[in-house]
């Protein structure tokens, strides 16, 4: 058969169209990726030419150091390192100011069950070192000793702590900041489509830019299920949202049968034991943050009370028996299996 030279022509002027279309189109979404705030930090962000996202998402990540410097037990010099060396207090940040200001909300509306002063425990249980082990009573009494909300309290950027051993650590609240720190740099930058996430602390700017120019829709994020992680429990919808999950598999060791979870009930010193797992859908990622982990102390029922109160935050809770519970305004969220 006779080739037909402008048939050929044609698929190969096809082909070349298809091929040049995909690498438009995979210039629209960037995804990057960086170890920061001892997880891994992922961030996507399309809608915009890939010059400008580069540049957003170097900024991005450029916010989230610099918050990690400040907020970050493991730096000397961080503001709350310096909080926890001084005798009564010191000056931080405006960011710092900002992130302890909003969990002692957290900390007065959960009754305690949402703390900042639970450095000293923190350490005790050494979640952050090689090798985790339970601590004896005496020594977890002494790292409970004069610490809850009303030991830490703050006038502007003046933080003043009620004694001098009380450690500070927003471990259950600073990554989520800082996220939305980061989205709030994309914006900055233009970008109108975007996903954040620091290990399960996520933030979803706009509609999914991937199908920008097609039908936009919103991200679509997949809940974890907390015993087994190959499955998801559900998925939801969501647009200018952040999702949070806390669980008990995220950080834990197993000592003689039992396994322990870095999400501490401040009045025991103890793992928390209501919850596997709690996800907050709320407008910001420091809120969403410290309400999962507030409510994942509570446990279930308590846990979704103290969502009442927020009237921007719904939560999914999987309770210690398995038992699924939500708050009333989670359905709209939930896209049908
Ligand atoms: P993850 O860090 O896995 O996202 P969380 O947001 O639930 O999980 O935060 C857990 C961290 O919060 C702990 O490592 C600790 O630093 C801190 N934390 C633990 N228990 C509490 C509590 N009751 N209140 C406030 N912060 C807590
Ligand atoms: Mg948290």
């Amino acid at each position: 058969m006779p080739w037909n030279r402008p048939l050929i022509i044609g698929i190969l002027v096809v082909l070349l169209a298809i091929s040049w279309w995909r690498l438009q189109s995979d210039d629209q979404e960037l995804r990057r990726s960086q170890l920061l705030m001892g997880t891994v930090v992922e961030i996507v962000a399309g809608g915009e030419s890939s010059d400008k996202l580069e540049a957003a998402v170097d900024a991005a990540f450029a916010e989230m150091t610099r918050l990690d410097q400040l907020l970050s037990r493991h730096h000397q010099k961080s503001d709350v390192s310096r909080l926890s060396q001084s005798d009564t207090g010191t000056e931080v940040s405006v960011e710092t100011a900002e992130v302890i200001a909003l969990g002692l909300n957290v900390a007065q509306r959960s009754g305690g069950a949402f703390d900042l002063t639970l450095g000293q425990l923190k350490a005790l249980w050494g979640f952050d070192q090689e090798s985790p082990t339970v601590p004896g009573q005496t020594a977890l009494s002494a790292a409970l000793d004069g610490i809850g909300p009303a030991a830490l309290s703050l006038q502007g950027q003046e933080v003043n702590k009620r004694s001098s051993l009380l450690q500070v650590d927003l471990g259950g609240i600073g990554k989520g900041y800082a996220v939305d720190r980061a989205i709030a740099v994309l914006k900055e930058h233009g970008v109108t489509s975007a996903a954040v996430n620091a290990g399960g602390d996520m933030y979803l700017l706009g509609p999914h830019a991937e199908l920008a120019g097609r039908a936009e829709r919103p991200w679509r994020i997949g809940i974890q299920h907390p015993r087994h992680q190959e499955t998801l429990l559900e998925t939801v919808q969501v647009s200018n949202r952040a999702v949070v999950t806390s669980g008990d598999y995220e950080r834990v060791f197993e000592e003689d049968g039992v396994r322990y979870h870095h999400i501490f009930d401040p009045k025991s010193g103890l793992p928390a034991r209501g919850c596997q797992s709690v996800t907050i859908i709320a407008d910001s990622v420091a809120l969403a943050d410290a309400l999962a982990t507030a409510a994942f102390v509570l446990g279930p029922a308590t846990g979704l009370q103290l969502l009442t109160q927020y009237p921007e935050a719904e939560g999914l809770v999987v309770a210690a028996d398995g038992t699924l519970h939500s708050s009333p305004g989670w359905a709209r969220y939930r896209v049908a299996p």
